[in-house]
C-alpha cells in the first residue's frame, strides 16, 4: 500500500482501509477526495471514479510513467493503475483480461475507456511497428467515428452514449495490439424520430449541417438551418456551447478516411444522414377518392429521398403509402391510414439509421479484423475486452428502453458479484489460506423475474406479441399481473390496489436491486415487435446504392415467400447481454464505477443525496464488506517487509532472512499473530486496524 496515501488531507486511498464501513464514512471520504482533486479511489483493485467535470493535468506521458509496470498499491489511485494491470495480467499470464465500466450517463464511462486506450495505446509498440501503429490508430479513430453517429446530446449529458460497447483488443505475444473487435449493443433508435426538449438527436445530423460544404449540402438538398427539419428540431436545442459540430465534421471524415473508409462509402453514409433528415419532413393526407387511405403531399422532399437512396421514386412512395400482403397465394396491396402510415414511415427511419450504425462498427472491424490485418499470429494472442455501457436508469417516466438497459446492470452486478467472490475465493485457495463463507445480497431472482423462459416477463411480452389477434400493452400487464403475483419483486396496481403510485392499466414496478423502478407499459409491445414492413426493406436491397443495398439482405425475399417471425428486441437484446456476460466471466476482470458527482455538470458540486444513491445501487458498500469480510488486506511478502522493516529493530536496517522470514519477525514483536495469516507469497490480514497501527508506527519513525 505505499503510495495510496497521498496524505491524511487526501482521506484514505482505499475504501477496505476505512475505519466504519458505514454510508457515511464512505460519503466522507469520498466527498474529501473529490474536493481535493482526487478523482480515482480503489476499493481493493477495483477503482472508484468520481467525473471532474473540468480537466486535470494526470494523464500525460509523466504519469503514464509513473505507473508503467508498477504495482497497483505502489502509486496513488490512478485508472492507469488498473489499465497496467489488466494489461500486465493478460502480458505476464497469457490470460485474457476485461475492464468493466459502469456508472449512470454522465459519470465518466466513456471518457474512463478512452483514457484506458490510450495508456494501452502509449505503452506499446516501442519498436513502432508500421501495422501495429495502424491498428491502435483505427482503435482511437473508432471512437470519434462511433460518437458522431451514436451519441447525442441528452439532459445528463452534453455527449451521451445512445448505445452499449464493448471491444476487445487483440494483443500478440509481444503484448503489442494487432486488431480488435467491437459489439454494439441496443442504439436508443428512438431518437431518430423524438427527442424531449433541450435534448438533441444524434450528433451526426448537426456536424453535417454545420460542416458540409456548400456544394455537399446542395447535393443532399439540405440547408444549415436545423429548425427547418422536424426529426432534428424536437429538443429546440440545435446549438450546445460544448459542441463544435463543424469541427467534428472535419474531424469525423478524417477519421474515416484515415482508418481506410472508402469515399463512396463516406458519401453514402451521409446521403443516408440526409435522407432520414428529409423523410421526418413527408407530409402525409387523406386521399380526396380513398378515404381510407393517404397520399404523400409534398412531391419533391420524395425525389430527394428516392435520389439519395438510389431507388425508384414511385416505388418508395408505394412503400409509405402502402402495404403489401401476401395471403393464400395472392398479393394484396394494402393502402395505410394517416397513423399507421406515420407509425410506417417513423420505423423506416429509425431502422435506416440503425443499420447504418451497425454497418460502421461492422466497417471497422473489418479494419481491424486481426486475421486479416497484416499482422501474423505468433504463439498465443490474448484479448483485453472494455465494456462501456449504459447505467442503471430511473426516469420519471421509464419506458422498455430502460427496462432493457436495468436488466443488462442487474446482470453485469450478478456477474460481479460472482467473480469478486471467485477472485477472492481463488487467490485464498492459491495461498493456501482457508476460505471463509461471505455473506451477500445474490439479484439472481431478478435476473431470473426478467429472463426467465415460459415464465419470465420478457417470456411474457414475447408471447403477447406472438399472439396473432389484437393484444394491447393493458392485456401484457393484465398477463403480467396473473403470472407473477407470487414475485416479491414484480408488483402492480391490480396486485396492490392501496398502492396509488402506480397508474392502473399502465404501470408496473420491479425492486430491482438498485431501487425500486416503475415503468409504464406503455409502448411495450410494438417496441418489443419492432415491425418495420417488408415493403421497405425490398426497397433499399433494390438500391442502386451498393452500400445502401448490403444493409438489406433480407430484402431479397419475394413477398409469397413465408417469413419466420424475426426474433424480437426484447429476446435479441437478452441474448446478446447473456452472450456478453458468458464473455465477460471468461476472462480476468477488471473494474471502474464511475460515480456523477452532480447534475449540474459543475466541477464544484458534491451533491450527497445523489452521490449516496449511486454509492448504493452500485453497491459499493457491500463491495467494500465482500473485501474485507475474510482479510482487509494482502501484500507481498518482499513489499510488507520493505514497507514495514523500520518499525521493528530486529529487521532494521537490514534483514538477513527470508522476506517470509522478516514479515514474521515483525508481526511478532508488534503481537499481531492473531490478527494475520500466512500465504505463499503474501501475508493476509484480517482486521484493518492492525493496518492502521503498522502504518502509525511507521509514521512515528520516519
Ligand atoms: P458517460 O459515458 O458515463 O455517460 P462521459 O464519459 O461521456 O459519461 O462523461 C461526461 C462528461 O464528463 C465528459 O464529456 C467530460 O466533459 C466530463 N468528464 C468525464 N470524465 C472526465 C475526466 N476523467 N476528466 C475530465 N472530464 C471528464
Ligand atoms: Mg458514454
Amino acid at each position: 500500500m505505499a503510495g495510496i496515501h497521498e496524505g491524511p488531507e487526501f482521506g484514505i486511498g482505499d475504501f477496505v482501509l476505512l475505519r466504519d464501513v458505514t454510508l457515511d464514512g464512505f460519503m466522507e471520504n469520498l466527498k474529501l477526495r473529490f474536493q481535493k482533486g482526487k478523482i480515482y479511489t480503489y476499493i481493493g483493485e477495483v477503482v472508484v471514479s468520481v467525473n471532474p467535470y473540468r480537466p486535470i493535468d494526470i494523464y500525460n506521458t509523466s504519469y503514464v510513467e509513473q505507473y508503467r509496470g508498477r504495482e497497483i498499491y505502489e502509486r496513488p489511485p490512478h485508472i492507469f493503475a488498473l489499465a497496467d494491470s489488466a494489461y500486465k495480467n493478460m502480458k505476464r499470464n497469457s490470460k485474457d483480461t476485461c475492464i468493466v465500466i459502469s456508472g449512470e450517463s454522465g459519470a465518466g464511462k466513456t471518457e474512463a475507456s478512452k483514457i484506458i486506450m490510450r495508456y494501452i495505446a502509449a505503452v506499446t509498440n516501442i519498436s513502432g511497428q508500421k501495422e501495429v501503429e495502424r491498428v491502435k490508430d483505427i482503435l482511437i479513430k473508432s471512437n470519434v467515428i462511433l460518437e458522431t453517429f451514436g451519441n447525442a446530446k441528452t439532459n445528463r449529458n452534453d455527449n451521451s452514449s445512445r448505445f452499449g460497447k464493448y471491444m476487445d483488443i487483440n494483443f500478440d505475444f509481444k503484448g503489442d495490439p494487432i486488431g480488435g473487435h467491437i459489439n454494439n449493443y441496443l442504439l436508443e433508435k428512438s431518437r431518430v424520430v423524438y427527442q424531449q426538449e433541450g435534448e438533441r438527436t444524434f450528433h451526426s445530423f448537426y456536424q453535417l449541417l454545420s460542416g458540409g460544404s456548400e456544394k455537399q449540402l446542395s447535393d443532399l438538398k439540405l440547408s444549415r438551418d436545423c429548425s427547418k427539419y422536424y426529426f432534428i428540431s424536437q429538443g429546440g436545442s440545435s446549438q450546445v456551447p460544448t459542441i463544435n459540430d463543424k469541427r467534428e465534421f472535419k474531424a469525423v471524415n478524417d477519421a474515416m478516411k484515415g482508418a481506410g473508409f472508402s469515399a463512396e462509402h463516406i458519401s453514402s453514409l451521409w446521403k443516408i444522414v440526409a435522407a432520414v433528415i428529409h423523410l421526418g419532413d413527408i407530409k402525409f393526407e387523406a386521399d380526396p377518392d380513398q378515404h381510407e387511405q393517404v397520399l404523400i403531399s409534398n412531391q419533391n422532399n420524395l425525389n430527394d429521398i428516392a435520389r439519395l437512396f438510389s431507388v425508384d421514386v414511385d416505388a418508395l412512395q408505394k412503400a409509405l403509402c402502402f402495404r403489401t400482403i401476401a395471403a393464400g397465394g395472392q398479393v394484396v396491396e394494402k393502402g395505410l391510414k394517416q397513423t399507421e402510415a406515420h407509425y410506417a414511415r417513423d420505423a423506416f427511419a429509425k431502422a435506416t439509421y440503425d443499420r447504418m450504425f451497425s454497418w460502421i462498427v461492422g466497417r471497422i472491424n473489418e479494419l481491424i479484423d486481426p486475421k486479416i490485418s497484416g499482422l501474423k499470429y505468433v504463439g498465443k494472442n490474448t484479448v483485453i475486452g472494455v465494456l462501456d455501457i449504459y447505467g442503471f436508469e430511473i426516469f420519471d417516466n421509464n419506458s422498455f428502453e430502460q427496462f432493457c438497459i436495468n436488466y443488462c446492470n442487474e446482470k453485469l452486478q450478478q456477474l460481479f458479484i460472482e467473480l469478486v467472490l471467485k477472485q477472492e475465493q481463488e487467490e485464498y485457495m492459491k495461498e493456501g489460506i482457508e476460505w471463509q463463507h461471505v455473506d451477500y445480497f445474490n439479484n439472481k431472482v431478478i435476473c431470473d423475474l426478467v429472463e426467465l423462459q415460459h415464465k419470465g416477463i420478457l417470456a411474457i411480452l414475447d408471447e403477447a406479441c406472438l399472439n396473432v389477434g389484437k393484444v394491447t400493452d393493458v392485456m401484457f400487464l393484465q398477463a403480467m399481473a396473473t403470472k407473477l403475483n407470487k414475485h416479491d419483486r414484480f408488483t402492480c396496481r391490480s396486485l396492490n390496489a392501496a398502492d396509488k403510485t402506480l397508474q392502473h392499466d399502465r404501470d408496473f414496478r420491479i425492486r430491482h436491486y438498485a431501487g425500486d423502478v416503475s415503468y409504464s407499459v406503455i409502448g411495450f409491445i410494438d417496441k418489443n415487435k419492432d415491425t418495420l414492413f417488408q415493403d421497405f426493406k425490398r426497397l433499399l436491397y433494390n438500391s442502386k446504392d451498393e452500400l445502401i443495398k448490403s444493409m438489406w439482405p433480407e430484402g431479397k425475399q419475394s413477398v409469397t415467400e413465408t417469413t419466420r417471425r424475426p426474433v424480437t428486441a426484447g429476446t435479441n437484446f437478452k441474448n446478446s447481454i447473456i452472450a456478453l456476460v458468458e464473455n465477460l466471466a471468461s476472462k480476468e476482470p477488471h473494474y471502474v464505477r464511475c460515480i456523477k458527482p452532480n447534475e449540474l455538470k459543475s466541477p464544484s458540486v458534491f451533491d450527497d443525496e445523489r452521490v449516496g444513491h449511486q454509492v448504493r445501487y452500485l453497491g459499493l458498500i457491500e463491495n467494500v464488506r465482500v473485501r474485507r469480510a475474510g482479510f482487509a488486506f494482502r501484500m507481498h511478502y518482499d513489499r510488507f517487509l520493505r514497507r514495514y522493516k523500520c518499525i521493528c529493530k530486529k529487521t532494521w536496517p537490514t534483514f538477513h532472512g527470508t522476506d517470509y522470514d522478516g514479515t514474521i519477525c515483525i508481526i511478532k514483536e508488534k503481537g499481531f499473530s492473531d490478527d494475520v495469516k500466512y500465504g505463499r507469497s503474501k501475508i493476509f490480514i484480517r482486521s484493518p486496524q492492525t493496518l492502521f497501527a503498522l502504518e502509525e508506527a511507521r509514521d512515528s519513525v520516519i
